[in-house]
């Protein structure tokens, strides 16, 4: 099973997660939070990799 997970701390509200992949992501108080954890893996990854401050974790 896929586990998304983000690291509030480290985030910094930048909404590039959303961005790229807003089925997953979203910005609450500009922070970001996982909607729902995916079945697969679509954008997920680029969301990850597009986050400035590597707050994403997939596993
Ligand atoms: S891309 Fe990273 S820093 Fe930006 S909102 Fe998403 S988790 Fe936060």
């Amino acid at each position: 099973m896929i586990k998304i997970s983000i690291d509030k701390a480290k985030c910094i509200g930048c909404g590039a997660c959303e961005a790229v992949c807003d089925k997953t992501f979203g910005l609450k108080d500009n922070i970001a939070f996982v909607k729902q954890q995916p079945k697969a893996l679509t954008c997920e990854k680029e969301a990850s990799d597009s986050c400035p401050v590597n707050a994403i974790s997939i596993k």
